[in-house]
């Protein structure tokens, strides 16, 4: 119990330490060297997860996840044993429950990761545009959600639900960001994010065209969602894009925040070090995927618009209707209606959004699917300070602390290049373009 504790304390230790150099590193503004190192860093804390047997490794990690981890080593090596000296029935048995266990997980994990496209498809059906197979697994999955097996749900009580760095406390054996790949193999992969963009490092590229928002300014009634971890807004599929140098029509899903808390930067991503106060995310999944799970495959199966706030000294007209929303939804699970609600309440009109970067990342949440094509638009939107404060104070996580820092760290560029669209650019054969660049993409990342 004291050497629990004792490692209990020096982790946390570590983690304020680290925490801090970061914060140092930031203020410098040091950009890409810092991003490198901090990358080999993270990198090594992956590696030092996927090797855990090295018992120093697992100082890192909490004590009872080495304990798991441990145990179930030691399972391991005692089926591969069985299975060398023919131990018959009762191993067969044995390791035909674990596979079915490892299926459950995988069911869990399928689930989880369609939970992140839900939204529209709720929406799709009141319209009834969706073909009869999507529509039936969508009410499989709803009935399932009914019986109260929400994510959150499934979560509370396991011990291996994904939390935020925020949420981690040692009593808890959630897992924190840097264990994320532990059990969603995909938050360890060479295309992650969200990431720190170094803007003397962009690549200018002509094929980044102006997008074509549709629906934007139409009167929608948006459902809001607390899902334990951050709060979802989910758009009917009349919302949609093309253009911006992506492959074919998005469909909207959802839209949601990324905060901090107590006066801290809350942005996923950085530029040149800099953590904005907060973003918005919305989320487009590819036509004709139906939801994550089926756009996963495709590099560019969903296509994620990122805004970054920065902090102004008059109210933003439109974030009221958003925090008060939230504060009807405190609890995991809980949910509301923004009615007459348009997003170009939020969202500036697209010929006011030409100059944005494009790289290729991922879902910044588990399971961290890498089939994001990632735009983070130039301009920022505004937030005052005051509604900065009630916007991290209305919801809970699904552990019951304020939902605050709920941001995932930035992770390695793993030789990645991040392009930047010309403000004034408007190429002909521009997709094409794009399309030259994917390939080009890939192949610096398989070497
Ligand atoms: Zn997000």
């Amino acid at each position: 119990m004291v050497i629990w504790h004792l490692t209990c304390v020096r982790e946390r230790e570590r983690g304020e330490r680290r925490e801090r150099e970061r914060g140092r590193g930031e203020e410098r503004g040091e950009g890409e060297r810092r991003e490198r190192g901090r990358g080999r860093e993270e990198r090594r804390g992956r590696e030092g997860e996927r090797g855990r047997g090295g018992e120093g490794e697992g100082e890192g990690e909490g004590e009872g996840e080495g304990e798991r981890e441990r145990e179930r080593e030691r399972e391991e090596r005692g089926r591969g044993r069985g299975e060398r000296e023919g131990e018959g029935e009762r191993e067969r048995v044995r390791e035909g429950e674990e596979r079915e266990r490892e299926r459950r997980e995988r069911e869990r994990e399928r689930e989880e990761r369609e939970g992140e496209g839900r939204g529209g498809e709720r929406e799709g059906e009141g319209e009834g545009r969706e073909g009869g197979g999507r529509g039936e697994r969508r009410r499989e999955r709803e009935r399932r959600e009914g019986e109260g097996e929400g994510e959150g749900e499934r979560g509370r009580g396991r011990g291996t639900q994904w939390c935020y760095q925020s949420q981690y406390s040692c009593d808890d054996t959630c897992r924190d960001p840097i264990h994320w790949a532990a059990q969603f193999p995909s938050c360890g992969g060479l295309r992650q994010s969200p990431i720190n963009i170094v803007t003397s490092k962009v690549h200018m590229n002509n094929a980044l065209q102006p997008f074509t928002f549709i629906g934007h300014t139409s009167r929608i009634n948006v459902t809001v969602e607390n899902k334990g971890h951050s709060a979802h807004f989910a758009l009917p599929q009349l919302v949609r894009l093309t253009g911006g140098g992506l492959p074919g029509q998005y469909r909207a899903a959802q839209f949601h925040f990324h905060w901090g808390g107590m006066g801290r930067p809350g942005s996923e991503h950085t530029i040149d070090g800099e953590r904005f106060p907060m973003e918005m995310h919305i989320v487009h999944i590819k036509e004709p995927y139906g939801s994550l799970a089926e756009a996963e495959h495709d590099m560019a199966g969903i296509a994620l618009l990122a805004f970054l706030f920065e902090e102004a000294a008059e109210d933003h007209p439109h974030l009221d209707a958003i925090i008060a929303a939230l504060g009807r939804v405190q609890n995991n699970g809980s949910s509301t209606v923004i009615p007459n609600f348009r997003l170009s309440d939020l969202v500036p009109s697209a010929r006011d959004l030409h100059s944005y970067y494009r790289y290729v990342g991922s879902m910044t949440t588990p399971g961290c699917e890498q089939a994001v094509a990632w735009t983070v638009f130039h301009r920022t939107l505004s937030i005052s300070s005051r509604q900065l404060d009630d916007i991290v104070q209305q919801c809970r996580f699904w552990t019951g602390q304020p939902m605050m820092d709920i941001f995932r760290p930035t992770q390695p560029l793993d030789g990645r290049v991040v392009y930047r669209s010309q403000a004034s650019a408007a190429l002909k054969g521009g997709l094409q373009l794009w399309f030259s660049i994917l390939p080009a993409v890939l192949g610096t990342l398989l070497h």
